[in-house]
C-alpha cells in the first residue's frame, strides 16, 4: 500500500478531552473518528487493526468448535420480556419503537435471541452440544462513555453461547473456552490475567473475567502473587503452569472463600477484555427451552456465554504497548507488518530499489506500507513510529550506492544496515517466525 493513496490523517496533538494514552494515540494516528459520545467511525488504519484482532478471535473460536453465525443488532422486546430482563436491564438499553408501535431494542447482548433460536430447532439430547458465536455491534447507553473506544456506547463484541445436556459437559466447554481465551490474548501480544468475577445482569453461578493490568484500568483486581512471578516478570508460561493457576482459581466457586493467603494477595487495576459465564438454566428455563432426554424425560439445556470486547482490544493493546513516539503494535495485529520509508521518492534509483524490495516482501505474504510522500524525512520517521509499524526499512540514495538499506525494530529501536536481499530474508524470518511463535 502506498501511503500517498492511504487515508491516515495523523496529527501532532490530541484534543484535550482525550485523557488516556491509548485514546490520544488512536486519535493522533488517525485510527478513529468520534461521531457522538461513545460512538466512533473506524478510519482505514484503525479498521485494519480491528480486522486483524477479529481474525485471531475468529480462528480460535472456530478451533474451539464454535460455529460462526450472525444475529441482527435490532431485537424484539418480546424475547426480553420472556427472560424477565426487559424491565430489569435499565437505562443502558436503547429502546426503539417501530412504525407499528412495536417495542424493539438495539441489542446490548444476545442471550435471549440465541435461546429463542435454539428453541426453534433443538428437539433431542442428540442435538447437543451446540456451540455458536457471532461478532456483532452492541449498544449500551453507558452513563459515562469515555476513553474513546475503551468504553464506547456502540462497540464490537465477540459473543459465543453453549448449550449442553448437563452441568458436567457445560463445565467442560467453559474450561475449553478458558484455555482458548488465554491463547487468543497471547496471540494478541497481551499478558492476560483471569479473575473470578461478578455475574452482573447476565446472571449465573460461575464467571471469570480476563484483564490486562494497566494503571488506567477501570476495574480493581485482587490476584495471587503467582501471577507476578509468571506473567509480570515476562518469563515463558507453559500450558501446565496456566492450568495450575486456573485450577487454583476455579476452586473459588464459593464467593465468600478467598483461597489466596493474605501475604500472597496483590492488588492492581485492570482493563476487562473478556468475560465468560456458566449460568445453567437462567435463560433456558424461563424461555422454556427443553429437549427430549435419553430416558424420555424432558431436559433443560445448560448454557454458558463467552464475550470478548473486540473494539476495546486495540485500545487495551496500546495501553500495554507504546512509548513517547507512539504506538508499538505487536506484529500479529499491526496494521502493516513492514513500513518502507523512501527518502527520495523522486529519485529513479531509489524508486526502483523500493519497488524491488516491496515486491519481494509482498510475495511472501507480508503487508507493506510504503511512505512515498514527498515530505521531509523527519515527518516520515515520526509518522511511522506514531502509527507503530513493527519493522521499518529506510531507503535513500546514499545507502543504496553501497547497496544497503536500514532496518529498524520499532519495539527496541535497534537498527542494522543490510543488503536488499539480506533485509528481505531478515524480515521474512522475523515477521513470519515471530508471528508463529506467538501463535503457538
Ligand atoms: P464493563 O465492566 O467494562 O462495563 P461488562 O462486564 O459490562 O464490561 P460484558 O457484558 O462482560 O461487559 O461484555 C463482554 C466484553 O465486552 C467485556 O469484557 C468488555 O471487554 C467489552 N465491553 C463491555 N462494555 C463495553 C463498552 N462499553 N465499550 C467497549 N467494550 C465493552
Ligand atoms: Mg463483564
Amino acid at each position: 500500500m502506498r501511503l500517498s493513496a492511504f487515508f491516515v490523517p495523523t496529527a501532532k496533538e490530541a484534543p484535550a478531552e482525550a485523557t488516556i494514552i491509548s485514546h490520544q494515540l488512536m486519535l493522533r494516528a488517525g485510527m478513529i473518528h468520534q461521531e457522538s459520545a461513545g460512538i466512533y467511525s473506524w478510519l482505514p488504519l484503525g479498521c485494519r487493526v480491528l480486522n486483524k484482532v477479529t481474525a485471531i478471535v475468529r480462528a480460535e473460536q472456530d478451533a474451539a468448535g464454535f460455529n460462526e453465525m450472525l444475529m441482527p443488532t435490532i431485537q424484539s422486546a418480546d424475547i426480553w420480556r420472556e427472560s424477565g430482563r426487559y424491565d430489569a436491564y435499565g437505562p443502558e438499553m436503547l429502546r426503539i419503537r417501530d412504525r407499528h408501535q412495536r417495542d424493539m431494542l438495539y441489542g446490548p447482548t444476545n442471550e435471549e435471541m440465541i435461546t429463542a433460536i435454539a428453541r426453534s430447532y433443538l428437539t433431542s439430547y442428540r442435538d447437543l452440544p451446540l456451540r455458536l458465536y457471532h461478532i456483532q455491534w452492541k449498544f449500551r447507553d453507558e452513563i459515562r462513555p469515555r476513553f474513546g473506544v475503551m468504553r464506547g456506547r456502540e462497540f464490537l463484541m465477540k459473543d459465543a453461547y453453549s448449550f449442553d445436556v448437563d452441568t458436567q459437559s457445560a463445565r467442560l466447554v467453559y474450561d475449553q473456552v478458558f484455555a482458548s481465551y488465554l491463547r487468543i490474548f497471547a496471540r494478541l501480544g497481551l499478558k492476560a490475567v483471569a479473575v473470578r468475577a461478578d455475574t452482573g445482569p447476565i446472571g449465573g453461578d460461575m464467571s471469570h473475567e480476563f484483564h490486562i493490568l494497566a494503571a488506567t484500568g477501570e476495574s480493581l483486581l485482587y490476584y495471587d502473587a503467582a501471577y507476578d512471578d509468571l506473567l509480570l516478570a515476562g518469563s515463558p508460561i507453559d500450558g501446565e503452569a496456566l492450568r495450575a493457576l486456573y485450577a487454583a482459581d476455579a476452586e473459588l466457586h464459593d464467593p465468600t472463600a478467598c483461597p489466596v493467603a493474605p501475604e500472597r494477595l496483590r492488588q492492581a487495576r485492570g482493563i476487562e477484555i473478556g468475560h465468560i459465564f456458566h449460568f445453567g438454566d437462567k435463560y433456558s428455563a424461563p424461555m422454556k427451552l427443553q429437549v427430549q432426554g435419553a430416558d424420555d424425560r424432558l431436559i433443560t439445556p445448560q448454557m454458558g456465554s463467552y464475550g470478548i470486547g473486540i473494539s476495546r482490544l486495540p485500545a487495551a493493546i496500546i495501553e500495554a504497548s507504546h512509548d513517547q513516539a507512539g504506538i508499538i503494535w505487536p506484529p500479529s495485529v499491526a496494521p502493516f507488518r513492514v513500513g518502507l520509508i523512501d527518502l527520495k521518492p523522486n529519485d529513479r534509483q531509489c524508486a526502483d530499489a523500493v519497488a524491488d524490495l516491496k515486491a519481494k516482501l509482498e510475495k511472501t505474504g507480508l503487508d507493506v506500507l510504503h511512505d512515498d510522500r514527498d515530505i521531509r524525512a523527519g515527518a516520515k520517521f515520526a509518522d511511522m513510529d506514531l502509527i507503530g509499524i513493527p519493522w521499518q526499512v529506510t531507503m535513500g540514495p546514499r545507502g543504496l550506492q553501497k547497496g544497503l538499506v536500514e532496518v529498524k525494530n520499532r519495539a527496541n529501536g535497534e537498527r542494522q544496515e543490510l543488503s536488499i536481499d539480506a533485509a528481505v530474508n531478515f524480515l521474512v524470518t522475523h515477521c513470519l517466525v515471530t508471528h508463529c511463535l506467538v501463535a503457538v
